[in-house]
């Protein structure tokens, strides 16, 4: 299981401010140099001393609730993020970066209500750049947008699900259900599983995603516990992003052997070199031809309507050649080289024979 302080690490640390140079001295001061520098444990034992030697400020319950936000504590957050709210009447950038805080604890803490009027009003306060693209990111992202408000929720044991309201006829029952079954399939098979609910948003198609401004769907975000996919994607493609990295925790992740595991597990079992074949020329003018090797250098050499079928049949041959087992200890860092290291000197000989049953 991955270390869930890495987690909201990754997902913050690009909103760390840029402000504290142009600000003028204050008691905080001292408290945004050890934020800067990740001393979130620093920053709150400090910054409680500070404010119960009668030399609170907005600031310093700012400096505090972040902290707590990033070590996960997000109930000991929400008093300081509040209260910096409150002590800026003005609604500076403050009280617009102590808004997206409240955001994001209120999410966390499971009340989608409380998190949407936050990052709202830390939207609406244009008190600075930086808040104003974080809150409404995380609201898109989230589907907490007023463009969601349509939205059907689905709870369910594993998933978090929200539904286009244009998705009409839609026999929304039987989609969770197949979900959940999924999960159970996956999950086993993985041996392990994401601490939280998947929050999955299901789109009625890549036209609606266009005029929510979410892009081209469907996409995971591990770090998040996110799927927004498209009404017609395979039931377990986008949930195994999600699984495996939180089954396995990888390091060093790789387009041709993470969405080849995704294709793998995607339970539709198609037989996926078949379909790489098949496309290979498929009525097109040119036929594609690219080796492994270049393909795991680089992903995007290839169209992606041939790459991810290809990635599939690969990532289903090193399984069968090698084993799970070998697959998992490989799978933390899906380089070549690491590739070679773990499979020796079998694998130029597996990826020959690949390539010859691909191209012949
Ligand atoms: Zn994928």
């Amino acid at each position: 299981m991955r270390n869930p302080m890495t987690i909201t690490l990754a997902l913050l640390l690009c909103l760390l401010p840029s402000f504290i140079s142009a600000q003028e001295k204050g008691p905080a001061d001292d408290l945004w140099i050890l934020y800067k520098q990740g001393q979130f444990e620093e920053v709150v034992a400090q910054g409680r001393v500070l404010l119960v030697t009668h030399t609170e400020t907005a600031q310093v319950n700012l400096a505090v609730g972040r902290s707590l936000v990033h070590l996960e504590k997000f109930d000991d957050a929400f008093p300081y993020l509040t209260k910096s709210a409150q002590m800026d009447p003005q609604k500076t950038w403050v009280y617009a970066w102590a808004q997206v805080y409240l955001g994001l604890v209120n999410w966390k803490l499971g009340d989608d209500n409380r998190a949407s009027q936050a990052f709202i009003l830390a939207r609406d306060c244009v008190a600075t750049k930086n808040a104003t693209r974080s809150a409404v990111t995380y609201m898109l992202r989230l589907g907490l947008s007023e463009f969601f408000a349509d939205w059907v929720p689905l709870e369910t044991e594993h998933f978090s699900f929200r539904i286009s309201g244009r998705l009409k006829n839609f026999d929304r029952i039987a989609f969770v259900r197949r979900h959940e079954e999924a999960y159970a399939k996956i999950t086993k098979w993985f041996g392990g599983q994401p601490e939280e609910k998947i929050r999955f948003l299901l789109w009625s198609s890549q036209e609606e995603a266009d005029e929510g401004g979410i892009g081209t769907l469907g996409f995971s975000k591990p770090e998040m516990f996110l799927t927004h996919a498209v009404i017609g994607q395979t039931v377990g493609h986008e949930m195994t992003h999600i699984i495996s990295y939180y089954a396995l925790n990888p390091t060093v992740r790789n387009g041709l052997i993470n969405e080849g595991i995704a294709v793998f597990m995607d339970q539709t079992n198609r037989d996926q070199m078949e379909r790489a074949r098949s496309l290979r020329d498929g009525g097109k003018s040119e036929e594609i031809r690219v080796s492994i090797p270049a393909m795991w250098e680089d992903w995007s050499l290839a169209p992606s309507e041939y790459s991810y079928p290809l990635a599939g049949a690969f990532v289903s041959m090193l399984i069968e050649n090698g084993g799970k087992d070998k697959f998992f200890e490989f799978f933390l860092d899906q380089s070549y080289q690491h590739a070679q290291l773990v499979y020796g000197s079998d694998l130029s000989g597996w990826i020959e024979n690949f390539e010859d049953k691909l191209y012949q």
